[in-house]
């Protein structure tokens, strides 16, 4: 699928010219993060596993961002499968490269939970997705970047606020996934700061986003399990996780390298929190 939102028209943003790849971007923190993009300036390629919903999140990304300068095309794209990465990437040389790889897509199972009741199909399902596919997306954006003599780039990775504390709520395949993220995160951030790329992991707290709230429920005790922690008394949107990643994304951030950005309203700092 193939739409160019208004071709040709003066580019100005603080994404100007620049190419973006977006991983899981037809869920909560994914086409939030496309809308951002596109009005910012810069030509988005959605990807996700599922052609349905990268459907749906054209027609509102085009809702939410009409008047726009950039590209905006889709891929179905299962980010485990490194021939697929490669392809979404191959695309971006008829637009010059990449500059921007926002490695977004993850999962949490259902049948994720503590060290003795995790299956070892889901523990290996949860790493193919989380941790091998922002493997391959790096690798590609990194060879695209030097296929076209970029001297800066960035790339965020998703991680996840579990990578940085202990939760007595486990998925404990999906917490190792992402203490993988950062780790990764920050030995990319290393190995390729002279080539002015940048690697950066986002942290996020539990957000009002399908993943989390589809397991979630009408379950209130579960809920509420969750909730209290928040300093703030409330989850997490995926337009806060957005917001962040447009700025590592950009230039503004140009000595922000290897962090573990966390967007998650105090709550790795809270000891006890607001009754
Ligand atoms: P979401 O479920 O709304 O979106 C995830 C998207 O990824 C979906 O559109 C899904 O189809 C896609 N996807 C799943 N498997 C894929 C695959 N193999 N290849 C390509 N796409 C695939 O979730 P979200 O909340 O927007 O989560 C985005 C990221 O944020 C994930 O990495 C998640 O682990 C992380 N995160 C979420 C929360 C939260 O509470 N929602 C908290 C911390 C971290």
């Amino acid at each position: 699928m193939s739409t160019n939102v208004v071709p040709g028209s003066f580019a100005h943003g603080r994404l100007a010219g620049k190419n973006a790849i977006i991983t899981g971007a037809a869920g909560g923190i994914g086409l939030e993060t496309t809308i951002l993009f596109l009005r910012e300036g810069a030509s988005v390629m959605l990807c996700d596993i599922s052609e349905p919903a990268l459907a749906k999140a054209v027609t509102k990304a085009k809702d939410m961002a009409p008047h726009v300068s950039g590209r905006m095309d889709t891929m179905r794209c299962d980010v485990s499968k490194e021939g697929d990465v490669e392809a979404v990437v191959a695309k971006l040389d008829e637009w010059g490269g990449v500059d921007i790889m926002f490695n977004n897509a993850g999962i949490m199972h259902g049948d994720d939970a503590d060290a003795i009741d995790t299956p070892e199909k889901i523990w290996d399902l949860t790493q193919a997705i989380n941790v091998k596919g922002v493997w391959f997306g790096s690798k590609h954006a990194i060879l695209s970047m030097r296929k076209h003599k970029k001297t800066k780039g960035s790339i965020v990775n998703t991680a996840s606020m579990v990578a940085l504390v202990g939760s007595a709520t486990p998925q404990l395949a999906y917490t190792a996934s992402k203490g993988a993220v950062l780790a990764m995160t920050r030995e990319l951030a290393i190995v390729h700061a002279r080539e002015g790329f940048r690697f950066n992991a986002l942290c996020p707290a539990p957000l009002n986003t399908p993943l989390l709230q589809d397991w979630l429920g009408d379950d209130q005790e579960k809920r509420h399990r969750r909730e209290i922690h928040f300093p703030s008394g409330r989850f997490g949107e995926a337009i806060e996780q957005a917001q962040a990643v447009l700025f590592l994304a950009s230039d503004e951030a140009s000595f922000v390298n290897g962090t573990d950005f966390v967007v998650d309203g105090g709550l790795t700092k809270a000891y006890v929190t607001p009754e």
